[in-house]
């Protein structure tokens, strides 16, 4: 089983936050873009073909960017596209990451119609001061009048992204915020802590002391309010960022998790086909001459044993189910130094093993990234 990942590069304002590839002057080049999109889906079909036969498809997921952007006829001609050229399971879950203000009902029915069946929608916050401040194209009332309307258009299948540690988010204010998505019925739910990124507004806003964003007992507050309350309305933490109801997990995020293949086409896509990860250039314009010209538009590095135990080491470290410490050491038969250290993590009670299998305590869950990488050959 394999998965197919689209970024469509375009946005209509730029989020003071976010450092994502994308462009807000797309217009002029809309339709070269998505025939360049195209165009790669047939180019680089091959990737997924490593073992002489290609995988059979099990999702696709039109990210970005803000793939809401497109019409219903732009996601038809790409979805047409990868079912003339590949193998794809009968009722493949069809991902849109979209943003509120883009769903009208129009729009809504449109992409139902089309074939997506999951919308992960980009609404981040339903306080409208913290909206301004990120440069959100959207209002608070459409964060909240747009879950609702795809509701009842008939999607069962929705999740949200929020985001917390924001400046001047108290405890009991993010609370609201999370009681407000469980009470919207969505399925799923992948919280993010605001980061602040190289080359950003809020990096500048911040390095200026214009702005601060929570300090680290704060954003470990919120973190363990959110698991706490989603747990009890039934909304499972599957990984450290991603929580969702019974048998609803994002299965194309998962697939990334549990080292699933996938093919990435688009601007700064990345796949992975077992062997190798590859990344296509993160430039609009280099991207559609280079498919155009048929030159070089993605680098690709071949992955070493090394390389592969500290991926399934993150990754699974993040995950529920944890790391298979005897799946690890078939790719490598790890150093004494390894085994000293995660008894180390062990004693500090920050990870647990039963069996061969460990997992993060909820403590170890606030520092996933730390101990991954202390963990490391
Ligand atoms: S809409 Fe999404 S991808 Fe676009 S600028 Fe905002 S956060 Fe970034």
């Amino acid at each position: 089983m394999a998965g197919i990942y689209i970024h469509i590069p375009f946005c209509k304002k730029k989020c003071t936050y976010c450092d994502f590839h994308f462009s807000t002057t797309y217009h002029v080049y809309r339709t070269k873009m998505i025939a360049a999109i195209c165009s790669e889906i047939i180019l680089r079909k091959p990737y997924l073909n490593v073992d002489s036969s290609n995988p059979t498809i099990e999702t696709i997921y039109f990210g970005g960017g803000t793939p809401s952007l497109l019409n219903k006829k732009e996601i038809l001609t790409i979805l047409n596209l990868i079912k003339e050229n590949f193998e794809i399971i009968p009722n493949p879950e069809i991902t849109l990451e979209a943003n509120p203000d883009d769903l009208s009902i129009e729009k809504l029915k449109d992409f139902k119609a089309v074939g997506i069946n999951r919308l992960s929608i980009g609404l981040q916050s339903f306080r409208e001061e913290d909206l301004k401040w990120m440069n959100r194209a959207h209002t608070a009332e459409e964060s909240f009048n747009c879950i609702q309307l795809a509701q009842q258009i008939g999607y069962d299948n929705i999740s949200i992204d929020l985001i917390y540690g924001l400046p001047n988010l108290s405890l009991a204010e993010w609370e609201q915020t999370v009681q407000t998505a469980i009470d919207l019925n969505v399925q799923h739910i992948s919280a993010y802590c605001l980061t602040v990124e190289g080359k950003t507004a809020l990096k500048k806003w911040v390095d200026q002391s214009k702005i601060s964003v929570a300090n680290e007992e704060q954003q470990s507050e919120q973190f363990e309010l959110l698991i706490e309350k989603l747990e009890k309305a039934q909304i499972f933490q599957y990984e450290i960022s991603n929580f969702s109801k019974i048998n609803l997990e994002s299965k194309h995020n998962s697939s990334y998790w549990k080292g699933t293949y996938y093919l990435g086409v688009g601007p700064s896509a990345h796949s992975y086909n077992g062997n190798t990860r590859s990344w296509n250039i993160a430039n609009n314009i280099n991207y559609i001459k280079a498919i155009q010209n048929q030159s070089v538009w993605f680098e690709t590095e071949t992955l070493s044993a090394k390389d592969k135990f500290n991926e399934y080491l993150l990754t699974g470290l993040r995950m529920k189910i944890g790391v298979d410490l005897s799946k690890l050491f078939k790719i490598i038969q790890a150093p004494k130094s390894f085994s000293e250290k995660l008894n180390e993590f062990i004693n500090t009670a920050w990870i647990v093993q039963k069996k061969e299998q460990i997992t993060l305590t909820k403590e170890g869950k606030l520092r996933a990234d730390y101990i991954a990488s202390e963990l490391f050959l």
